[in-house]
């Protein structure tokens, strides 16, 4: 089943008009919410990012958090979700292709859930740097990812897990995830400005790496600082906390998971919904 507008239909009754902005501009914005034994992590969160994305490409959300909760809930429920994710998209509507903005068309809502097959963390990998060729705004979860998609595809091709991206001498952010780096027991990570998507996870790794007595800082460090690091690793929704070990062919550290890494994966972990408490 999926969610269309405010219905809950199967995915096979489910239709896109051709004119959705959505598919012709990439015209909208979008959500990717994990769900541990049946609950959302960190949904107030997503629903707060989701509001602030749309307010910045002015699309006006056709639900308010009530709405929302309920909506997404009953989709998880009816759809028997045990550890997955949900994705929703808000596009800014149907209308004749013509840039501007259409005067009469009402946001498109689609969204679905995904089982995982596997709980598991992914394994510590390895990235490749690749020069961030994406627009200003990438604070907005924006449905236009094809810069993440061609250095995505890129680092594929390479045999690499992730691509990280900087501009110029700076890193910003991997192309699906938040990086952060360990030098001498501190955190640092790019601060949340346009340049990065301020992650869901991001944010729940520093709150947690506050909690356990570790110096966070949120500044822009570089390439070669990151080199020169004892650890580094990504995080998303759908990754969690991954340790990257070798980076363009340079090995991080002692080429293992860092124990801060370590500490945090677990104090993340902690942090998960469980259905029984
Ligand atoms: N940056 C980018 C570019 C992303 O696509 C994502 C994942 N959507 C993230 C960071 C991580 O965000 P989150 O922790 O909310 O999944």
């Amino acid at each position: 089943m999926i969610l269309l507008n405010d219905e809950i239909i199967s995915k096979e009754n489910a239709s896109i008009n051709i004119e959705d902005r959505g598919y012709q501009f990439g015209d909208g914005v979008y959500e990717v919410i994990r769900i541990y034994d049946g609950c959302f992590f960190e949904l107030e969160g997503h629903f707060e990012r989701l509001v602030r994305s749309a307010k910045e490409i002015h699309i006006d959300l056709p639900f308010d958090q009530a709405t929302f909760t309920k909506k997404v809930n009953e989709l998880v429920e009816r759809n028997n979700v045990s550890n997955g994710h949900l994705y929703m998209q808000v596009s800014r509507g149907v209308a004749p292709r013509n840039h501007p903005f259409p005067s009469k068309a009402e946001p498109v809502v689609v969204a679905y859930t995904k089982e995982y097959e596997s709980n598991e963390t992914p394994p510590p990998g390895k990235a490749m740097f690749t020069e961030d060729i994406r627009w200003l705004r990438c604070d907005i979860k924006s449905l236009n990812l094809l810069g993440n998609v061609l250095a995505k595809e890129e680092s594929k091709k390479q045999g690499f897990d992730e691509a990280i991206f900087h501009r110029g001498e700076i890193v910003t952010e991997g192309s699906s995830t938040n990086v952060f780096m360990v030098k001498d027991s501190v955190l640092y990570t790019h601060p949340a400005n346009q340049f990065i998507l301020d992650g869901i996870t991001r944010r729940a790794i520093l709150r947690a790496a506050e909690d356990s007595g570790i110096t966070t800082v949120e500044k822009a460090f570089s390439k070669s600082q990151l080199l020169e690091s004892d650890e580094v690793f990504i995080s998303s929704t759908t990754q969690e906390v991954r340790p990257i070990i070798e980076v363009s062919g340079n090995q991080i550290g002692s080429g293992t998971m860092g124990d801060v890494t370590a500490l945090l994966q677990k104090e993340f972990k902690k942090r998960l919904p469980k259905a029984d408490s």
